[in-house]
């Protein structure tokens, strides 16, 4: 990957590092940049979300270990990370269709999970980068969020909001944990990461719409549309993660990694139809009708990326139109290999780019 050049500092001594969900989207291109700086590498997932398959063009590399379990089980976690030095905690329950749908589990898993996962790094003495979520900043329309702006989140009671209630309470642990335990722990918070092996399945708007624009399909665009996010490469944020891990100054620190441009969703779904070159059309949704009744969307979410900046020099730079590509490439690479569940067709020109 690309950021062994942005960040030099980034390889240093052998280091044997546990990544949990690292057979998730984020998680294996975590896996190959970690074994690409030389690290021994063990991966524990529950397979849940995330697939062995996205590790498959690591998965002869004798250096990397993987392990099918769940944080929620205290033993597997402390056996996976017998040896480590670090530890890139990733694994959760995420996608806002998935814990709408199945709120009883992300709770679980994000706060008991999380929990195991910190009080064995403890005992083996390992530091820990925590992968948290630009929703912990929850209705907060700020034009720039900082690390320190407000949360503002909804009723509680709406299971809309349990992954940011339950995201938050992970880092009041993470930095309870180094206040008080000494550990070794600093946070991340990733805003809308993008990329090849990222599934629309559990929601994710634009694996979503590449999906559909290469089916032919209408693009489903939720609401009225106008709501805007930051979209960031996952090939920028990886490296940057790595860099943040291994810098003394980010301990008990939180920071923000997400893109420089802001797009609304519709403008976003013309985008990936012209890209695509698609015969699609854009068909708006209704919140209640994508979601359930009472759904409360995010109308905005814009990264304040300075601190990132200033501790290790993260400045996102892949462009939405090569993402968008890259990602289509990928939907029809897992279709020709028989791993998606999408059938596409109908993307003309397109086939040819792969
Ligand atoms: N969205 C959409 N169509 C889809 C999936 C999502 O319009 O097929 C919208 C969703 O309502 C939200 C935005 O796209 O406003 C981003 O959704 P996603 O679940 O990817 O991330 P979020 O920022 O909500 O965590």
């Amino acid at each position: 990957m690309s950021g062994v050049e942005i960040y030099p500092g980034a390889a240093k001594a052998r280091m044997r590092t546990l990544v949990t969900g690292g057979a998730g989207f984020v998680g294996s291109h975590l896996v190959e940049h970690l074994l690409d700086l030389g690290d021994d590498v063990v991966v524990l997932d529950d397979l849940s979300t995330g697939s062995a398959r996205n590790l498959a063009g690591v998965a002869d590399n004798p250096r990397l270990e993987m392990i099918h379990g769940s944080i929620l089980n205290t033993k597997t976690v402390s056996a996976a990370m017998k040896d480590c030095d670090r530890v890139f905690h990733l694994a959760a329950a995420v996608g806002v269709k998935l814990i709408v749908e199945q709120p009883l589990r992300g709770l679980r898993i994000n706060i008991h999970g999380t929990e195991n996962v910190l009080t064995a790094a403890i005992e083996h003495q390992a530091s820990v980068l925590m992968v948290s979520t630009s929703e912990v900043y929850g209705k907060n329309t700020a034009d720039r969020l900082r690390e320190d702006s407000d949360r503002i989140l909804g009723d509680p009671l709406l299971s809309r909001w349990t992954y940011a209630g339950a995201k938050g309470i992970d880092e009041a642990f993470a930095k309870a944990y180094s206040d008080q335990e000494g550990l070794d722990v600093s946070i991340v918070r990733l805003f809308n990461t993008v990329g090849p092996r990222q599934t629309g399945r559990y929601g994710m708007v634009l694996p979503n719409l590449v999906g559909q624009a290469l089916r032919g399909q209408p693009l489903t665009v939720f609401g009225d549309g106008q709501q805007t996010r930051c979209f960031s490469a996952v090939e920028d944020v990886v490296p940057a993660m790595v860099a943040i891990e291994r810098d003394p100054r980010a301990r008990g620190q939180a920071y923000n990694l997400g893109g420089a441009r802001e797009i609304s969703i519709l403008d976003l779904a013309s985008e990936i139809i012209r890209v695509l070159d698609s015969r699609s059309t854009i068909e708006l949704v209704p919140y209640e009708q994508a979601y359930a009744p009472g759904f409360e969307d995010m109308r905005r979410r814009v990264p304040d990326n300075t601190k990132a900046h200033d501790l290790v020099g993260y400045e996102p730079h892949t462009s939405l139109t090569s993402t968008i590509m890259r990602v289509a490439a990928d939907l029809l690479s897992r279709e020709r290999l028989g791993s998606d569940a999408m059938p596409l067709s109908g993307v003309g020109a397109f086939r040819g780019v792969i």
